[in-house]
């Protein structure tokens, strides 16, 4: 008879699968792209730097472009803002991303509301994603990404329908995760305002459902936020751009910053049994 192996018990098993992550994702937010500034080389930059995180895909949480949702905006000046999109997505071309629309990406001062570019759709489009609102599943985690790009900020009433229909219709404990581009829940909508208005119910919802919804993710207020409710994480992650990739104003407490928050992204890690853990990179691009 040899000497002694290391046999590993069931529960020490168990414990190393546990606490492997089964998911690692890049939670990216107001890119805000535009010409100046730099900002397509900056922000291609950082999703080099973001790539040596041996990530699974990207999550995308709205803003990409600049705005077209001012009046003045042109047809032109929207292609142009997309097709710098598109370029800087090419660093990563070879990573799924799962965006959601935000404010500032819609074109609404198109001639007419038959024209291709207006609205929504056209962003749906050029995200490359299935509908405004939308679901997946990745290793056992549910991803929901949500529109609310309504009046006053919340989910219209078929949106909120499918995400509580969804929801119940999941198995007991199986893990869950929310995008929206605004805030849902958290300290940032009592400082600045430009949370959802519709946060009770959600959270209501939430709270029926609290064996499986683990985080929300939110930008639009580039602040960092990270707010625990009935053991739901809600995460407001900064943003890509600081202050709009500028060098900033008396508010901000750095360069680049948005009153005290840097720009960077999150790294995300998900676990098998629901735990999950969001950590913001400030960059420094
Ligand atoms: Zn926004």
């Amino acid at each position: 008879m040899g000497g002694a192996t290391a046999v590993a018990s069931p529960n020490m098993l168990l414990e190393n699968i546990s606490n492997r992550p089964v998911l690692t994702i890049a939670h990216i937010t107001d890119v805000h792209i535009r010409a100046e500034e730099g900002a397509p080389s900056r922000f291609t930059n950082c999703l080099e730097e973001i790539k040596k995180h041996k990530i699974d895909f990207f999550l995308n949480g709205g803003d990409s472009i600049m705005a077209a949702d001012y009046d003045h905006v042109t047809r032109e000046k929207t292609l142009e803002y997309w097709t710098i999109w598109d370029q800087c997505l090419q660093t990563i071309a070879d990573y799924e991303v799962y965006s959601c629309i935000g404010n500032h990406d819609t074109w609404w001062a198109a001639p007419s509301k038959q024209d291709p570019m207006y609205g929504k759709y056209y962003v749906v489009q050029r995200l490359k994603i299935p509908n405004r609102y939308y679901s997946f599943v990745k290793k056992g985690w549910h991803f929901f990404v949500l529109d609310g790009n309504q009046p006053g900020i919340a989910l219209d009433q078929e949106q909120f329908e499918w995400l509580e229909t969804s929801l119940k219709a999941l198995p007991k404990h199986s893990p869950a995760m929310v995008m929206s581009h605004y805030p849902i829940l958290g300290t940032t909508p009592i400082l600045v305002g430009g949370g959802h208005s519709d946060f009770k119910a959600l959270k209501n919802l939430f709270y029926q459902h609290q064996d499986k919804v683990k985080l929300c993710l939110s930008g639009h207020q580039h602040l960092l936020d990270h707010t625990v409710y009935n053991g739901v994480q809600y995460c407001c992650n900064g943003s890509m751009s600081g202050f709009w990739w500028g060098k900033g104003d008396k508010e901000s407490a750095g360069d680049y910053y948005y009153q005290e928050t840097p720009p960077g992204y999150s790294i995300i890690t998900c676990y098998a049994d629901g735990r999950v853990e969001n950590k913001y990179y400030p960059h420094h691009f």
